[in-house]
């Protein structure tokens, strides 16, 4: 083993799942590198839609401020027929992650506030025109050859990007490599030849205006059989607009304006003159890599699976990642957990990839017919569908969304106490034999999924994640915690970074100030969101991960034997 890497992480590519990842390794100080084959951020326009649980990370990241003049929150989504009538409504409500559940967003403007972000550590560094051309596994990590990439005169390049000039080729050693260089991913190749799925041979023309010449808001997805569209409104008087393109047309004409201006048309007041930002052609991929990770090598993103972009998920989906890989990357770079947590990213990312893919797919097949015949079937069976109150919310609350929920991994079995499963057995049977828990109203256990963040103190209230801390909490209901846990078991959370948290009613907290341990962190529960939660599930604890996932749910009494379970499933060396 090299006695000293040149970093503990190298992160290939600097799209959004690179940038995302160095920051929260940057924010638990480790060294990153991070190469990128462009002189620049991708600046093109890519991702519009962003969900609550991404901005859940932007949060932890401390990036609000920096990030939120570049979205619109609560974009409504609506499928409409070639009439014009609406087939489906997608318009979520609630905020149970602490935002909003769909924010419209200009994905370049916020990649750039989070590459800016960066220069608030001095253990991450970028470094354009390199590209990883090669890796070596070796004792303990990698080795990866850079090559200098000269770019060609006149490419358009951001104003703000760093350009590092580099002579040839160079190498760089690494604890371990993240590869993130989105779909054409060398470092996935190198783990696998496997990149299950279908490329689908529709092509379709991207085209985004400013002065908005439409200007009403929100997301329309035009299930038009004589030519499907989309058409959004999107923050700073961008609106976005995509044209299916037949096979008679050739990917070149989408540079003629006259035929652009041919495929707006129908959408547009006479007369209208367009303000075009870039327009590019794309085709729509859905795919998984069989590898997440392989000893000191893991793909996070676009990288590690390619979806049609209907719901929005693509970005998202790299965000879930890296807020999944970053915490055990970091705990295990300081020697806190062993290399075995890393298999855990790989089972708990890829179903949950996998199960958006599918839908994205669907999704495309929903808008998608141009066969007159299929589309009016289509259009039959939705109104039929929408007679339903219950069928109408399941897509407007988007009950059709896959909440990622880890079955397996770094989490502990609620009824079993079992490491590294949930719910292998989900019935909860001791939970039912115990009296007060009878009346739980959920019967699933909630480990593995992702912890609520309401708000709290006093009024007006602050996002609970921010009183609590980016790493874990034992949180528990109307108690404080610290009574539960042995002197050595509280030794080992301050290495482990483990946070007590006790919620209790506005009534209780002066109580709870009072007389609970000077290390657990009170929060009142302003809005009852707390206390439903804990009723719904009817347990007293929970343990949560620095992703907000639950690892441990249960009573009090057996807090202790869960945290020894979870430093098994976690692998944890505290
Ligand atoms: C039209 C369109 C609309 C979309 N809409 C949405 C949406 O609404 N919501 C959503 O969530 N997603 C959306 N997406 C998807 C989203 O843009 C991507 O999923 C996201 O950008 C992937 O991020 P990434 O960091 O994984 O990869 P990328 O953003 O692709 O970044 C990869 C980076 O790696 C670099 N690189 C490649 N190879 C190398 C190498 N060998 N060495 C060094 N660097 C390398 C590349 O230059 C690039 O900068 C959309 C995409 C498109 C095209």
């Amino acid at each position: 083993m090299p006695e000293k890497f040149d970093t503990d992480v190298l992160i290939a590519g600097a799209g959004p799942s690179a940038l995302v990842l160095a920051t929260l390794l940057g924010q638990r100080g480790i060294t990153v590198r991070v190469v990128e084959q462009r002189r620049d951020i991708i600046d093109y326009p890519r991702g519009v839609g962003l969900d609550d649980e991404s901005y859940r990370t932007f949060q932890q990241m401390d990036l609000v401020e920096e990030t939120l003049p570049f979205t619109i929150p609560h974009h409504v989504m609506r499928i409409v027929d070639a009439n014009g009538n609406v087939i489906m409504t997608n318009n979520p409500q609630g905020e149970p992650f602490g935002w909003p559940r769909k924010f419209g967003f200009l994905q370049p403007l916020i990649d750039n506030a989070v590459y800016h972000g960066l220069s608030r550590f001095d253990n991450v560094t970028v470094e354009f025109n390199r590209e990883l051309t090669n890796i070596e596994e070796i004792d303990g990590g990698v080795r990866v050859t850079v090559k200098h990439v000269t770019h060609e005169e006149g490419t358009i390049y951001h104003e703000d990007a760093i350009e590092h000039e580099y002579d040839g080729e160079s190498q760089i050693t690494a604890r371990y490599l993240v590869g993130c260089e989105g779909g054409r991913s060398f470092t996935r190749k190198y783990l696998t030849k496997e990149f299950t799925g279908v490329t689908r041979p529709t092509r379709w023309v991207v085209i985004d205006v400013n002065n908005d010449p439409l200007g009403a808001p929100n997301v329309y997805l035009g299930a038009d059989p004589s030519r499907p569209y989309v058409s959004i409104g999107l923050p700073r008087g961008v609106r976005r607009f995509e044209y299916m393109l037949f096979d008679d047309e050739p990917t070149e004409r989408v540079e003629d304006d006259d035929f652009v201006e041919s495929l707006i048309h129908d959408h547009l007041p006479e007369g209208t003159k367009l303000d075009i930002i870039r327009r590019r052609v794309f085709v729509h991929h859905g795919r998984v890599s069989d590898v997440f990770r392989r000893g000191h090598i893991m793909i996070a993103g676009d990288a590690a699976h390619l979806m049609p972009v209907w719901l929005g998920q693509g970005f998202n989906s790299g965000v879930r990642d890296v807020t999944n890989l970053a915490w055990k990357l970091a705990l295990i770079v300081k020697g806190l957990a062993g290399d075995d947590l890393l298999d855990t990213y790989d089972v708990e990312r890829r179903d949950h990839a996998k199960a958006m893919v599918d839908l994205s797919l669907t999704f495309e097949d929903l808008i998608g017919p141009t066969n007159k015949k299929i589309a009016f079937l289509r259009d039959q069976a939705a109104k039929v569908v929408n007679l339903s109150p219950q069928a109408r919310n399941f897509f407007s609350d988007m009950k059709f969304k896959p909440m990622p929920r880890y079955g397996r991994g770094a989490v502990v079995d609620q009824e079993t106490l079992e490491p590294g499963t949930a719910y292998k057995n989900n019935t909860r049977k001791k939970v039912a034999r115990i009296f007060t828990a009878r009346n739980a109203v959920e019967k699933k256990s909630p480990v593995g999924s992702m912890f609520i963040q309401p708000r709290v103190n006093e009024v007006p209230g602050v996002r609970m994640d921010d009183v609590i801390g980016r790493e874990f909490n034992f949180i528990a209901w109307g108690q404080d915690p610290a009574r539960f846990f042995t002197d050595e078991q509280r030794a080992e959370f301050k290495k482990a970074g483990v946070t007590l948290v006790a919620c209790v009613s506005p009534t209780q907290t002066d109580w709870a100030k009072e007389t609970f341990d000077a290390d657990t962190v009170v929060v009142s529960d302003l809005t009852g969101e707390l206390k439903k939660w804990f009723d719904k599930y009817a347990i007293g604890i929970v343990l949560t991960r620095p992703d907000k996932f639950v690892a441990f749910a249960g009573f009090t009494a057996d807090a202790g034997k869960g945290w020894e379970a979870f430093k098994k499933a976690a692998s944890l060396a505290v």
